[in-house]
């Protein structure tokens, strides 16, 4: 299967302010050189804590952030090198969901003018039109016609959640990018809204960016899993192979905090050392060295190189390199 995605060294740096004046006195790396590409029809997971630029990724694949540099290649075009007007164009097959959908959904608009606003953005539609567009719409996400004529207080936070999932529909993409869809939501809730996910991707063909911070909710809905620590790719690998045998110490770590009823399976717990980082301050060498529980002498001061270590198996540590 084809890639639909391609990010090249993709960074966005931001210019650290301080004083009465706002004097540049240094850079936060938000993202620092990531690369991965996600193929057609497939889910790739972007894990890590909070801090560790996730989000960032996700916004600045859309250009919600402009890039400070790097490559984003969507079905063969670099969107950096696109002007407003294509870009706004591309925008019908790249759409986002947010995390809390009561935040992102205008409290003051209906159901009904909520999913109408991305079609009269992008098109001229007949009344009708838009109005045969919205109840379709909303009975593939599971509701019905009458929701249409509710505000945002009127739904349950599943309920609202369908509809920022309709709206990221509606303009019938090819690529979502999920931001910690259900973290808001009722583990029960929760469990419904990935099974509609799925069941939309097999139908619809679509290809996810699903970025969250739940491992449990990672491993059941991704085909690969990328794992970020202050603004840097520390693994790739396809979903099950990288929770049964995680490569990347700081993966080791996460995986070892997952609750796991079965005894048989259980890992022992890594506990970590300490914060996370400032990414205004991010340590030298391998960035993850401060807390790691391998960590050698060269570490402080040498970057990993990126290396597979096997088949689809990617990681950047100095112990793969001996
Ligand atoms: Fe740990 Fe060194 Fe590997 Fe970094 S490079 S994860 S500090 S062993």
């Amino acid at each position: 299967m084809l890639p639909i995605l391609e990010i090249k060294e993709l960074k966005k740096h931001y210019p650290v302010k301080t004083g009465l004046f706002g004097r540049v006195t240094g850079v936060a790396k938000s993202l620092d050189g990531v690369s991965f590409s996600v193929k057609k029809g497939e889910t790739f997971a972007v894990v890590g804590e909070s801090g560790s630029g996730k989000t960032t990724l996700g916004k600045t694949v859309l250009r919600l952030i402009e890039p400070t540099s790097g490559s984003i290649l969507f079905d063969g075009t670099d969107i950096t090198e696109l002007g407003t007007e294509p870009m706004r164009k591309l925008k019908t097959d790249m759409q986002m969901v947010f995390q809390d959908p009561f935040g992102s959904l205008d409290p003051k608009w209906t159901v009904r003018r909520i999913l109408e606003e991305p079609l009269r953005t992008h098109y001229k539609l007949p009344q009708e039109e838009l109005l045969k567009k919205v109840n379709d719409i909303l009975e593939v996400v599971g509701l019905t016609a009458k929701h249409a004529s509710r505000y945002p207080h009127e739904l349950s936070g599943g309920q609202r959640q369908r509809v920022g999932i309709a709206r990221a529909l509606i303009l019938e993409p090819k690529f979502i990018v999920f931001d910690e869809p259900v973290s808001a939501l009722d583990v029960s809730i929760q469990a419904q809204v990935l099974t509609l996910l799925e069941d939309l991707q097999s139908r619809l063909s679509l290809t996810y960016l699903f970025i969250s911070h739940d491992l449990s909710v990672v491993r059941y809905i991704s085909d690969q899993v990328g794992v970020m620590y202050l603004g840097k790719m520390m693994e790739i690998g396809p979903s099950e192979e990288l929770f049964t045998n995680p490569l990347h110490p700081y993966t080791k770590a996460l995986i070892s905090a997952i609750p796991e009823p079965d005894m048989d399976k259980r890992r022992e717990r890594i506990v970590l050392s300490g914060e996370v980082p400032s990414p205004r301050k991010p340590p030298s060498g391998c960035v993850f060295h401060t807390r790691c529980p391998h960590a050698m002498p060269e570490c402080g001061s040498v970057q990993p190189e990126w290396l597979e270590v096997s088949a689809n198996r990617y990681t950047a540590c100095h112990l793969y390199h001996k």
